[in-house]
Parts: structure tokens; sequence; C-alpha cells
């Protein structure tokens, strides 16, 4: 990172940092710094990605009833309202990245939205792709197999895509969670996408 781009960055982490707890601030500087590692590999914008990626969560420690607010205000589908935080963290939360962040560009706003759920292999930007990986291998990061995510990664972003979208819908089917359509969509496509 130039200097200019960090100083760019700094007002920003001032802002995330006020609105997280230590623990989820340090993941969001790693997930800057591996979307970084991953911009550079694939052609991204680096600053564009560092930004995203500092985003990302910036909603994650809202309240459901901010969230509730939120939906109505920016005039979201209100079927969203079934939901819970895993969901409105991304969806919802570019909202709250717009409007009290001012980021606009559509692009950042877009990975954010799509961050936990992926989606489609056209619908997904080389960023979204580069974030929602770099989310779940930030250095941080310990579950088994997060290695292999790693490597297998850095050789192809959109193997590792699907990694995490069949590894998560298996491990949310394991706990019996609630799935959100779009996951299953996204893992859909890939999984068609890459055969
Ligand atoms: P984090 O915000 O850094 O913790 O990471 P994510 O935004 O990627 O994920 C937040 C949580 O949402 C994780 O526990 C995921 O397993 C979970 N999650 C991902 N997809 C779905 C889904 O379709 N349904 C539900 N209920 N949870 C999901
Ligand atoms: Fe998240
Ligand atoms: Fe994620
Ligand atoms: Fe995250």
């Amino acid at each position: 990172m130039t200097a200019e781009n960090e100083q760019a960055l700094a007002v920003y982490k001032e802002k995330v940092a006020a609105h997280l707890s230590k623990h989820r601030y340090e993941h969001c500087l790693r997930v800057s710094d591996y979307a970084v590692k991953l911009a550079k590999q694939n052609g991204v914008d680096v600053k564009e990605a560092a930004l995203a990626g500092l985003v990302h969560d910036y909603a994650k420690e809202r309240s459901a009833a901010d969230f509730l607010e939120k939906i109505d205000q920016a005039k979201l589908p209100a079927s969203l309202k079934k939901w819970g935080n895993p969901i409105w963290h991304g969806v919802v939360g570019a909202e709250f990245v717009k409007d009290e962040l001012g980021i606009k560009d559509p692009a950042i706003l877009q990975a954010i939205r799509l961050h936990t759920t992926g989606g489609g292999h056209e619908e997904m930007t080389t960023l979204d792709k580069v974030i929602f990986m770099a989310d779940y291998l930030e250095t941080g990061r310990d579950f088994p197999g997060v290695e292999e995510a790693r490597s297998l990664t850095d050789q192809s972003l959109g193997q590792g895509v699907f990694y995490q979208l069949a590894h998560t819908l298996s491990y949310l089917a394991s706990k019996e969670q609630v799935i959100y359509p779009k996951t299953f969509d996204a893992y859909n496509d890939w999984a068609a996408y890459l055969q």
C-alpha cells in the first residue's frame, strides 16, 4: 500500500473502529490486508479492495431494530425482515456504509452485499470474489481445511469461491440452520459452471 492509499483509509478506519468491538475491528483489518493480496494476484484495484475489506462488516454489531428500520428507509424488499443478522449485515449493511460512511462506489457496495452469501459466477465481479474469499481466509481464520482453501484460492479464485460455498452450505446444514436461498443459488450456479 502506498502512503497515499494508507491515508485515504485512515479516515474510514476510525469510523469502523468506533462501531465495532476490538475483536471484529481487527478481523476487518485482516480482511483488508488479505483482500490486497488477492487483488494483486487477480488484477483488481488495490485501493478498492483495501477499502471494501475494511468496511465489509461495518454494520455487523447493529441491533435488529436498526436493520428493520433501514430496510424500510432504504425501500429494500420487506421479505428481508424474516432473516437475521448473518444475512442483514451484508445486504442491509451496505446501506449503512453508503449513508454513514458516504461510500457510494457501487462496486464496493455490491462486494459488501455479497460477502456472506456469494452470488452466481456472472453476477460476482472479481472484487466481489476477492472480498468473499478474504473474509473466509484472513490470517486469523483457523478452521479445518483453511490452508487447503488458501492454496486453492491462490491457484484459482473461482475454485476458492466454490470451495467456500460448498463448505459453508454443508456446515449450515450440519447445524440444521436455515439457509438463505441466494446461498443455495450461488452454490448451484458455481457447481454447474465449474463442472
Ligand atoms: P463474518 O461476518 O466475518 O462472521 O462472516 P460472514 O459474513 O461470511 O458470515 C456470517 C455468518 O453467516 C457465518 O456464521 C456464516 O456461516 C453464516 N451464513 C452464511 N450463509 C448463510 C445462510 O445462507 N444462512 C444463514 N442462516 N447463515 C449463513
Ligand atoms: Fe460478514
Ligand atoms: Fe464471508
Ligand atoms: Fe467478516
